[in-house]
């Protein structure tokens, strides 16, 4: 058994057997073993659940190179059951198999005593309790160990309730920021809208108005009135952090007011604006903070997968904008787009394929959405074929391929944000685009985001477009905001400069962080 369990995790051929590491994680198994002996039971059902989550995690890591941490059991606790779907159960099962072998060997060859005397139980105790302490001090010398499966996975679990339940806790007890909204002290006389369009996954150097060499902002480059700030970061790698964050007074080193306080939207609330959340990624758990900030508009519509499987287009959203705009109040709305979002060819209709990326159509599996692959065959000749069709199906036969339909998917963006102002040309409007966190297109091996360590999934778009009547209303706000061109900005800014630049005085805003001052 102390075999079994020590070279059960794959890091520990890598590692050797008697490595002072492997020691430590035979420890801890084999303390872990003599408390499970201490009733039949509790041995099965605890030994059954660890071997087949075992199983599970080892097949994101080969597959995925996806470590089992908190934020990836977030993810994966927000699939649908169409998600789970589009994995590929045939390597699952054969992941499961070695699982349900070692399951079954503990269940029906390894017999637990019967003998469960007091004397017996003390002996276990004590043998757990020593094999625990000397297991404890190698875990602080190499904490790796606790990121060993199945640690990892435990420690993963008890991580996500304590999340949740923390942030349930602070959901329900937050501020309501509304309360101290402030004055609208704008006096024009059309009504004023304003339209946040937040993006997905879209990196700044892809965007031809930041000096991309390809044309991938072709409608755009043509718009007057805008502004492509070239030195923007974002507050996080993750949609699940930069997006609550960019629509609260949290700031990339401060998150704590994304759980505490309600978002720029109930300020909007607050001074009679219409508000309204449109998105096209689906909803998202309720463990989440984003879906309890978009439950804050006083519309929201959340766009699932067709039957077909493929996610929705962005510009599906148009209607819904049409709609809300139709009012004769002010308007705040935000559009929660898909925008670059693996798998790219998914985002965007036949007709945007401006770069050749002989791609099918797609379905968006939770596999894409847990964002991380280190396949080594990329790293040693640049082209690749993922082991499981999950990832990329016949899209990426090359990094080439790969970058052709993520650059088609920033030239849908172009066509979104455009139809966006064409609604808002002849109103009293400004729009303002960012995206969530860039992604990492094969530099250093790594792919998607998710990479705190990659300066490319920090680097995102932020672009202002404001109308004309909006800038004859404002034409110091106008001057200020082109001021930022090319100095570093962030999704710290958003929250302030979107009342500030909307004509609210209010006590929420910090000047320091206005794009309008
Ligand atoms: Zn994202």
């Amino acid at each position: 058994m102390l075999f079994i369990a020590g070279a059960y995790k794959s890091h520990m051929t890598t590692w050797g057997i008697l490595s002072p590491e492997s020691l430590t994680y035979i420890l801890f198994t084999n303390c872990l073993l003599c408390l499970l002996s201490l009733h039949q039971w509790l041995w099965k059902v605890v030994w059954a659940v660890l071997c087949l989550s075992s199983g599970l995690a080892d097949y994101f890591l080969t597959n995925y190179g996806v470590e089992i941490d908190r934020d990836t059991l977030t993810v994966f606790f927000q699939a649908t059951p169409k998600d789970v779907g589009a994995f590929n159960i045939t390597a699952i099962l054969f992941h499961l198999i070695p699982s349900l072998l070692l399951a079954a060997t503990g269940w029906f060859v390894i017999k637990p005593s019967r003998d469960f005397s007091p004397m017996r139980s003390r002996g276990l105790l004590v043998l757990a309790l020593l094999m625990g302490a000397v297991g404890a001090t190698g875990y602080f010398a190499w904490p790796i160990v606790g990121k060993s499966t199945p640690y990892n996975v435990v420690a993963a679990t008890y991580g996500y309730y304590q999340y949740t339940r923390e942030l349930d806790q602070a959901i329900k007890s937050r501020k309501n920021i509304g309360d101290d909204a402030g004055v609208f002290t704008e006096n024009a006389t059309q009504p004023l809208s304003i339209v946040l369009v937040i993006g997905e996954s879209a990196r700044a150097d892809h965007f031809s108005l930041n000096g991309y060499k390809r044309d991938t902002n072709p409608l755009l480059a043509k718009v007057n009135n805008l502004v492509s700030f070239t030195h923007a970061t974002s507050c996080g790698v993750m949609t699940h952090t930069s997006v609550p964050c960019l629509l609260t007074r949290a700031t990339a080193t401060n998150w704590i007011p994304a759980e505490t306080e309600t978002s720029v939207i109930s300020v909007f609330n607050a001074l009679h604006f219409d508000t309204a959340w449109f998105g096209s990624q689906g909803d998202f758990s309720l463990s989440v903070p984003v879906s309890y900030i978009s439950s804050e508009a006083q519309k929201k519509v959340i766009l699932y997968a067709a039957d077909g499987g493929r996610s929705p287009y962005d510009g599906q959203l148009l209607p819904y904008l049409d709609q809300a705009l139709g009012t004769t109040t002010n308007h705040f709305v935000v559009l929660h787009t898909n925008g670059s979002h693996i798998q790219y060819a998914a985002r965007y209709p036949k007709e945007f394929e401006r770069f050749p990326a002989n791609c099918k159509e797609h379905n968006l599996s939770l596999a894409q959405r847990m964002f991380i692959i280190t396949n080594s065959e990329v790293k040693s000749n640049q082209k690749f074929r993922y082991k499981t069709t999950d990832m990329f199906d016949d899209c990426a036969s090359s990094i080439d391929t790969l970058i052709n339909s993520y650059d088609n998917s920033i030239v849908y963006t172009d066509w979104m944000l455009n139809q966006v102002i064409s609604r808002l040309q002849h109103t009293n409007a400004i729009m303002l685009y960012t995206s969530d966190h860039g992604e990492s297109l094969g530099e250093n091996g790594k792919f998607l985001h998710g990479h705190p360590e990659e300066v490319n999934n920090w680097q995102v778009p932020m672009i202002v477009w404001a109308s004309d009547t909006y800038i004859q209303n404002n034409p110091q706000r106008w001057a200020a905001l082109q001021s930022y061109r090319h100095k570093p900005v962030s999704h710290d800014h958003i929250f302030h400069s979107l009342l500030d630049c909307a004509g609210i005085d209010s006590k929420l805003t910090d000047p320091s962080l206005s794009l309008c001052r």
